[in-house]
């Protein structure tokens, strides 16, 4: 059993490894009840992640492996705190005051939420209960386990595409792009407000072909009211090292204004609001 831990606060950019070593692995998860699950850390005062002040909460474990991840110590449950979902609840409720009168909310990031569906599905659903706006940040990989129940719960979804071209995705994340386009499909025909994020990794996801076919993907989709172009950054870099990982981007430089620009074009003149 994992020992049971409290979460802390602090920001995505601390380093925190092997606080559950007996975890299992996050392909082989049973969070149906979500009672309990594994959590890396969150931040107060994001006005960033969701409209207003945000609590962030950055979930562990996730499928993908993404080149340039900037978070790779949320890859595994098992880096991860053991906590309850009521005591994450009972800590976001001291922020609800301040949140509501702010109209800001809870944005539950990662990692990725939805390999703990259980567990974030009760701290959304708590969260709505407090009338918090709720948001998660996902790549959509696992969209299809998600239920219509899970998705009553958010407010917002924030809809990591890392390439429009199959063979890019699988080349930046190792897993296949088809299921995040269903999941965005699927937003989109029920309505839920979705903002796309891009990564813009100069080298690798900076083609103009690749650009266009998420820009055309997203063009018809009224329910995406943003595309939030970010820029590739090396915040992530001392993570890789401090776990002996390779990383294959130590001299990727960060994209500069003009290809920001060239990237944001792209998208307006497909008709998407980008920023
Ligand atoms: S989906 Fe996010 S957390 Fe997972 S590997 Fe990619 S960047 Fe990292």
């Amino acid at each position: 059993m994992s020992q049971f831990g409290h979460i802390e606060t602090g920001s995505r950019h601390d380093l925190r490894v092997g606080r559950s070593p007996d975890a299992p692995q996050a392909d082989d998860l049973h969070d149906e009840d979500g009672a309990f699950g594994y959590v890396h850390s969150y931040e107060t005062g994001s006005n960033y992640d969701g409209p207003g002040p945000r609590v962030l909460l950055f979930m562990s474990g996730c499928l993908l492996r993404c080149s340039y991840c900037h978070n790779p110590d949320t890859w595994h449950l098992k880096d991860g705190t053991y906590v309850s979902a009521q005591h994450v609840i009972d800590r976001l409720g001291g922020f609800v005051p301040a949140l509501r009168s702010l109209n800001g909310g809870l944005t539950i990031s990662g990692g990725e939420p939805m390999v703990q569906l259980g567990f974030t599905r009760r701290i959304l659903a708590a969260a709505k209960q407090m009338g918090l706006h709720t948001a998660i940040e996902t790549s959509g990989f696992l969209g299809d386990h998600a239920d219509d129940r899970y998705l009553s719960c958010l407010d917002l979804v924030l809809l990591d595409i890392k390439s429009g071209d199959p063979e890019t995705y699988r080349k930046a994340t190792g897993r296949e792009l088809a299921p995040t386009l269903r999941f965005a499909e699927r937003l989109a025909a029920i309505g839920k407000p979705v903002w796309v994020r891009f990564t813009l990794v100069p080298g690798l996801t900076d083609d103009p072909a690749n650009v266009e076919k998420i820009a055309q993907f997203l063009a018809p989709m009224k329910n995406v009211e943003w595309v939030e172009v970010q820029p590739f950054h090396q915040l992530g870099a001392f993570k890789w090292k401090a776990m002996k990982l390779e990383y294959k981007h130590a001299n990727t430089p960060t994209p500069t204004p003009d290809l920001v620009n060239r990237v944001l074009e792209q998208f307006r003149a497909a008709g998407c609001r980008a920023r």
